[in-house]
């Protein structure tokens, strides 16, 4: 069924970069033989999932939404990848997204964009649009996102659907291309928090394979996604961030926003407000770090290793050829931030730039650490904006960036947080963030969960 509707509407939405009907069929035909068979089988077996095209599945072409990478079959499977397959999970294509995970719009896919279901001529968030368009147009019950500075919650908000960024850690980095990787996070996109939590129970677990790979048991969160949907939060206490006042925000967003914090306190939550005075240095920080990772993790991209090369006809040298490669296979904003990136660890600028952004790192874990020792968890909005029009954004890089104003605070802090839909703004979905301590995921889901 869910084949049919991507042949049906993704030529009009173009969530899919690659569909792989035959495998997705040949997983669900496993399931069933074992379920006649009486195995044992897992609560998501046989319920199809798309994945973001830069976590890499064997056998199945992954891009990053690159022309560098284009081609390129890995021959090995992300540890998420290969914990959906044990669990049994159909894998249904590969999703849009901006190149290598650098956007909030998926308009910087080198592969075309994607469209929001609820208005094609909007942009579906990013840099997750993909997975993201994907659940909205029913087209999956499930994808994967990654998270490194909102791309699977601002994509969620801005298309209604529920997106979850566990804390960092929580959730094997192995076999993800790497953007920042002090802050990328792979999690779940889904219709409802009960789903997003089934899906995170599936992937989340230690790694040995991954450094910063988290040795402690997952957080119960759909036990807390199923104890959220009870509708009662007494005794929860929320924070509101009187730092995120609101300047620059569409009054519609915050018109859902505003009428979704009075349905907590109808649950029974207190909510009260809690300062957090760094911030307001978030994006700038987040702009310093995330490029300065980049530069250095993308130059594995070069022209030897994998995907594209260019220009290699025997007269050029080494240094030429992986030029070339570079400068036909890297789109405009990659190499925005590859060229800032570079800058700023640059011997001379290292201490003045990324050192300074990591102490303001440190200064806004603190911040959270204060706040949640009066509060359960922190709420705002997600996003300041409901999806805008193709091409809105692109001229400005800063005007793009402010997408991510209200979710890059727990990427530098690797805390949790989700973000669950909280009704229209002027007929566009708008999207309610709940921000919790790290590894208390369930927080999180329980408080999502009671608003749905
Ligand atoms: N929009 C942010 C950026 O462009 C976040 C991207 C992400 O989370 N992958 O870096």
């Amino acid at each position: 069924a869910f084949l049919d509707r991507i042949e049906a509407v993704d030529g009009r939405v173009h969530a899919f970069l690659h569909v792989d009907a035959e495998g997705a069929l040949a997983t669900a035909r496993q399931v069933d033989a074992d379920r006649a068979a009486g195995r044992a089988l897992g609560p998501l077996a046989g319920v199809p999932v798309a994945v973001k095209d830069i976590v890499v599945t064997k056998g199945l072409p992954t891009t990053a939404a690159s022309k560098i990478l284009e081609g390129w079959i890995p021959p090995y499977d992300a540890t998420i990848v290969a914990r959906l397959k044990a669990a049994g999970m159909p894998i249904l294509g590969k999703t849009n997204l901006d190149e290598f995970a650098m956007g909030s719009s998926t308009e910087y896919s080198a592969f075309g964009v994607t469209r929001n279901p609820w208005d094609l001529n909007r942009i579906p968030g990013g840099s997750g649009g993909g997975s993201a368009a994907a659940v909205a147009a029913r087209m999956a019950p499930l994808a994967i996102g990654t998270d490194t500075g909102g791309s699977i919650r601002q994509p969620g908000a801005v298309t209604g659907t529920v997106g979850g960024k566990p804390t960092y850690g929580g959730t094997s980095r192995y076999g993800l291309i790497a953007f920042s990787s002090s802050l990328d996070t792979p999690g779940p996109v889904a219709r409802t928090m009960l789903d997003a939590a089934l899906l995170h129970e599936v992937i989340a677990g230690h790694d040995p394979r991954d450094s910063t790979s988290i040795p402690q048991p997952v957080p119960p969160v759909s036990a807390a996604a199923r104890q959220g949907a009870e509708g009662d939060l007494t005794g929860v206490r929320l924070g509101m961030v009187r730092e995120f006042g609101g300047d620059g925000a569409e009054p519609a967003v915050l018109a859902a926003y505003q009428a979704g914090v009075e349905a907590l306190v109808k649950l029974g939550a207190e909510i009260v407000e809690v300062s957090c005075p760094h911030f307001e240095y978030a994006l700038p920080a987040y702009y310093l770090i995330a490029p300065s990772e980049c530069s250095s993790n993308l130059a594995r991209f070069d022209s030897v290793r994998y995907g594209l090369r260019v220009g290699d006809d025997g007269s050029r040298s080494l240094e030429e050829v992986m030029s070339a490669t570079r400068e036909a296979g890297f789109g405009p904003e990659v190499k925005r931030r590859i060229i800032l990136g570079t800058y700023a660890l640059s011997s001379g600028y290292v201490d003045e730039y990324y050192g300074q952004a990591q102490k303001v790192r440190t200064l806004i874990t603190r911040d959270f650490e204060a706040a949640f020792a009066k509060v359960d968890a922190l709420i705002s909005p997600t996003t300041p904006f409901a999806a805008f029009e193709f091409g809105a954004r692109t001229s400005d890089p800063y005007q793009m960036y402010l997408a991510d104003l209200y979710t890059i605070p727990s990427n530098l802090s690797g805390g949790p947080a989700v973000s669950v839909p909280v009704g229209l703004a002027d007929g566009l979905p708008a999207g309610l963030q709940v921000m919790a301590p790290t590894m208390r995921d369930d927080v999180a889901y329980r408080v999502g969960a009671a608003l749905e």
